[in-house]
């Protein structure tokens, strides 16, 4: 079989697995990518999250992460729920309104992988989701999904950037995809539109100031010098994807599994009286397990604080 019947016969089956769009690059070493993560690194951005200085080298050679791959299938899995946050209410982002995305998403291209096996024989490879050094939106990017907003995130022309996005690395050869064009051109509105100014020129997020690090990644204290910059998010914020023309586009996801669980609809008040028992409850298969508990409760007190203040 040819490389192209592997990548005709790869699409298919990402399809009939749920994923929304599927792209093809070559396990290669990300050249390009070298200097600049290590640039990003190196200032201090990735702040508290110690695990991205780990894995420099598998980081940009697939190659090393899985032996004898020879090609990356990008896969996206659309997340963009129908319901939307009260503005005036605590707001979680919206890729942690159901089930676990590791979960649901790693269930799918652990099937994909079967069937491909039953397909083309004994493939060897590895799915990843958000769960190793796999730098994902380049891989994506590289294989014509989309390209890497001004945000960081990976944006598709059709559909905007609510995407969970997962990668098969695999050892079968196929006939890659290329890049399409940047199309953020002269537009700033997440630039403007991010409060904690984490979006710094040539498409590098300082993580450290970003709200989803501030409330998920961080185990100290939150900085006062953000206390007026949080804008009600509790776990992670959707501001500059939410101000980004292209999610005009976004269609809401038919998957039954990111339903929203019941605090989806919580008041400030339910929020702050929310016990261990409920959280447990609640959150069980959530990825607001992140944070856990008393972190949720630390961003809320945080915010509180805030409003009793002002
Ligand atoms: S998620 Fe929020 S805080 Fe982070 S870069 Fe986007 S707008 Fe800024
Ligand atoms: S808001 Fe504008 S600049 Fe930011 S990612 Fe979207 S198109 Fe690009």
């Amino acid at each position: 079989m040819t490389p192209q019947k592997h990548s005709e016969i790869i699409k298919q089956v990402a399809k009939l697995n749920g994923f929304d769009y599927c792209g093809i690059s070559k396990a290669d070493f990300l050249a390009e990518e070298a200097p600049k993560l290590e640039k990003w690194l190196k200032s201090g951005f990735q702040g508290e999250m110690s695990y991205l200085d780990n894995h420099f080298d598998k980081r940009l050679d697939p190659r090393l992460l899985v032996p004898g791959a020879k090609t990356v299938v990008s896969l996206l899995f659309n997340y963009y729920p129908e319901k939307n946050p009260v503005e005036t209410e605590y707001k979680i982002a919206k890729y942690a309104y159901g089930e676990d995305y590791h979960t649901v998403v790693k269930d799918k291209c652990y099937s994909m992988l079967e069937q491909l096996r039953s397909q083309l024989g004994d493939i060897g490879g590895r799915v990843f989701v958000d769960s190793a050094p796999v730098m994902e939106r380049v891989w994506a990017e590289k294989s014509g999904l989309g390209w890497i907003g001004r945000h960081g995130l990976l944006i598709n022309k059709s559909q905007g950037s609510y995407f969970f996005i997962a990668e098969l690395i695999i050892d079968l050869e196929c006939e890659p995809d290329g890049p399409v064009k940047d199309y953020c051109g002269t537009c700033t509105k997440c630039v403007d539109a991010c409060p904690t100014e984490a979006i710094l020129p040539n498409k590098t997020l300082n993580a450290s100031h970003c709200i989803s690090y501030l409330t998920i990644e961080l185990k100290s204290s939150i900085d006062e010098k953000f206390s007026d910059k949080m804008n009600d998010w509790i776990f992670g914020c959707d501001i500059c994807q939410d101000v980004c023309p292209w999610n005009r586009f976004s269609k809401h996801t038919n998957e039954i599994r990111f339903e929203p669980v019941e605090a989806i609809g919580y008041s400030k008040k339910d929020w702050e009286q929310l016990e261990k028992e409920q959280f447990d409850r609640v959150f069980k298969h959530s990825a607001v397990q992140r944070t856990g508990f008393e972190g949720l409760k630390r961003n809320i007190s945080f915010l509180k604080k805030i409003s009793t203040n002002s």
